[in-house]
Order: C-alpha cells, then structure tokens, then sequence
C-alpha cells in the first residue's frame, strides 16, 4: 500500500506536456523520482516488451539499476548499450559501433531504443534509431538540465564530423520523453548552470516574462528546489514545443532558426576551445547570447538596458559575458573563420538571430565581418 500510495504522490507532480506536430503527437513528462517508474510509463507506447537502453559509462554506473528495475516490475526485456562519455562520443565511429551492437543483438523494427543519459547520449541515440533498420521507435530520458530543457525534444538527432558539430543527422522525433528531474541531483552543478543558460535563452527569444521569471527564481532553479526546478523544465520544453510546431524541419527563417539565438558565435567559441570541457556548450550559449545583445546595442538596433540586465542576469549565475571572463587568449580572426562552417548558411551568407530587446528576436543576412570584428575587439579579443 504504501508503494502504491508513494506512486500516487509522485504521479500528482508529474507535469504532462504534449506535443503536436503534423503526423505525429508524444508527450513530455517532467517529475521528480519518474525512473523509478520508467516501466510503467512507457508500457503504453510499447508494442514490444523489448527495449534497448544506451547510456553513457557515467549515467549508467549512477542512473541505469533504477531504470532496469523499473522495467524488471514492469516485465519488459532488455539490452543495454554503453558508450564513453563526452562530446567526442557524437562520432561517425561511435554511430557505427552503436549500429553493429544493435544490429548483433537482434533489434527488430518494433524494438524501441531508450536513451538515458545527456544531449550527446540523446543525439546520438536518436540518429542510431532513426536509421538502424531504416528507424526504430525512440524514448528520450534526459539526464541533464540541458538535455530536459532543449536536446530531448524536437527531433533534432545527429553526430559531428571534424568538418564541425551536428553536421550528419536527422529529424527523428521520440515517441515520450521522461524528465526525471531528480537525476539532476548527481549532476556536477557547472552542468546544472550551463543548461541553465538554455532556460534564459527561450526566455530571450520571444518569453520577456519567462526571463523575468528567471531574474527572480534562479537562485532557487539552481538549488535545485523542485517547485521552481520543474516549472523551468517545463516552461522551457514549452517554449521548444510552441516553435517547434511552426517550424518541425527548420524551413521558416521565424521558426526553428529563432532557437539558435547565440548559438553561431557559441559553436565558434566551443570550436576554437575544443570540446574537452575548456567551455561547455551552454556556457558558450550565454556569452553568445551577450555578445549578440552586445553587437545589437553596437548597430543601435536593441536599447543598451536591455543588454545591461542580460549581462547582469547571467553574471548573477557565474556564466560568462565576455570574451575576457574566458581564460584562453582568443583571436577574432580564428572566431570569424569558423563562423564560414556554420550550418545556417544560405546562399553563401550566413544567417544570424539578432535582438530588439529581451524576448524580441529575428533573422538577418545582413550581418558584415567589419561590425563582428569590431564586436570581439572591444570585448577583448
Ligand atoms: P552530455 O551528454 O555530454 O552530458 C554532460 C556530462 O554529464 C557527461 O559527462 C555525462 O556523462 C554527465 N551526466 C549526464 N547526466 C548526468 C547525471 N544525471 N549525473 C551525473 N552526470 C551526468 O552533455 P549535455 O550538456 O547534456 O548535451 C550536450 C550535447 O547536446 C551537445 O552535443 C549538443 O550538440 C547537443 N544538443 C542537441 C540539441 C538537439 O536539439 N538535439 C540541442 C541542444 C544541444
Ligand atoms: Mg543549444
């Protein structure tokens, strides 16, 4: 009884959040303590009682045992997959690994793959899915606040090449993502503030209230109390799903684009300081978002207050603001040059989200090399 009834208890905070898209509709659940029910969640969605489950080596020796027992009651098979940890994993000899194992294994095209563990567990798995006997269904259980907020949902799959990240893939969405938000309690906390600054972008992007939101509860966002922690996660996963129902593959300069705010001067920075944790991806986001606000307040196009309170904003969470906050002398010539390998290049030009103020964003090609450099020179290039 008691069991049932702890069930039962946990079930009322579970937030449900679902997405439509054209063809297709899946639910986002976000909780405290859902891996413990893991097995019971996705029942209804199985038409197998077979799972793979992929985990990176630090997920699985934290996380794995609650999904398996959860499946062990709710008797569903399984087979587990494990990979290294880290951004170097989103291979094409990792992919390749992947599809050998599962391939070995007997995957059938009914057999779902569960990825458990963060954006690069998630990414890669998801692309394994979406290809592996021409697409498998695919279950999402982030493990990070990044990958909660933003990796999990949507669709977006994929591996780097050395040509640059995410440059294979594909649009493969999952049939539910289950956000357990109390995995985060074994989360490093620079992971923690780094998928943060994800939270704060949605915010930026068109969600001035949201951002207001965080001004006010960040300090209990990052403490991890889970009345504000949940709410975040889900705020920011609906803001995903309102975009990403416009836009599903990325063809309208207002939809999807919209969410790479900071993201072409991030990739840069993430680029020209190796993937090796020097600065993480939602680090690099922040001071992408700044240096936008920064280079807009410059072409006297967004008020320099709104730049002002972004800047304090993530300065009150320790996420860098400028170039000098990062310890690596950068060059803006190496910064400009791989900003020509981004993938939002159309028709030779690249194309950049810039602001009007918090939560007023839009496309332009119109960006010159002369205004970004003059950008990165006076922010300590
Ligand atoms: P990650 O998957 O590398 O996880 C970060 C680190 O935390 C890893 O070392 C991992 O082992 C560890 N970890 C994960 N969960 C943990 C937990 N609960 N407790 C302790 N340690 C844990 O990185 P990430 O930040 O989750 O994701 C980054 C990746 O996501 C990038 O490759 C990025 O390109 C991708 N991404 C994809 C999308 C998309 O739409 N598909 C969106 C944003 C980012
Ligand atoms: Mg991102």
């Amino acid at each position: 009884l008691t069991h049932i009834l702890s069930t039962l208890e946990r079930a009322k905070h579970m937030r449900t959040l679902p997405i439509q898209l054209s063809n297709t509709k899946y639910n986002v659940l976000i909780g405290s303590q859902l891996l413990q029910q893991a097995g019971a969640l996705i029942t209804p969605i199985l038409s197998q009682k077979k799972v793979f489950i992929i985990a990176d080596e630090n997920v699985a020796a934290l996380h794995l045992q609650t999904l398996t027992n959860s499946l062990n009651i709710a008797q569903i098979d399984f087979e587990t997959i494990l990979i290294p940890p880290g951004e170097n994993t989103k291979s094409f000899k990792y992919f390749e690994q992947v599809i050998n194992q599962l391939l070995e294994k007997n995957v059938e095209r009914k057999t779902p793959i569960i990825a458990l563990g963060g954006g690069v567990t998630g990414d890669l798995s998801g692309f394994a899915a979406a290809t592996v006997l021409r697409g498998v269904p695919f279950i999402q259980i982030p493990t990070t606040l990044l990958s909660q907020v933003d990796s999990s949902v949507g669709g977006k799959t994929g591996i780097n090449t050395h040509t640059g990240k995410n440059l294979v893939g594909a649009f493969y969405q999952p049939q539910i993502v289950i956000a357990d938000t109390h995995t985060l309690n074994t989360l490093p906390q620079r992971e923690l503030v780094a998928g943060y600054a994800e939270i704060v972008k949605a915010g930026l992007i068109d969600d001035s209230e949201l951002f207001e939101w965080c001004e006010q509860y960040s300090q209990k966002i990052l403490s991890k109390d889970h009345q504000y922690l949940d709410e975040a996660v889900e705020r920011a996963c609906a803001f995903k799903a309102r975009i990403i129902k416009n836009d599903e593959f990325e063809q309208n300069s207002k939809g999807r684009n919209l969410l790479n705010l900071g993201h072409s001067l991030g990739h840069t920075l993430e680029a020209e300081l190796g993937y090796d944790g020097r600065i993480l991806h939602g680090e690099a986001v922040a001071l992408g978002c700044c240096l936008i606000f920064k280079l807009c307040t410059q072409l006297g196009i967004c008020p320099k207050e709104d730049t002002d309170r972004v800047l304090r904003h993530f300065q009150s969470v320790a996420l860098p603001t400028s170039i000098k906050d990062i310890d690596t002398p950068l060059k803006a010539s190496n910064l400009l040059q791989h900003l020509q390998h981004d993938k939002k290049v159309k028709d030779g030009k690249l194309l950049f989200i810039l602001v009007n103020g918090i939560g007023k964003t839009f496309t332009s090609q119109d960006v010159n090399e002369k205004d970004l450099l003059e950008l990165l020179i006076n922010d300590g290039c």
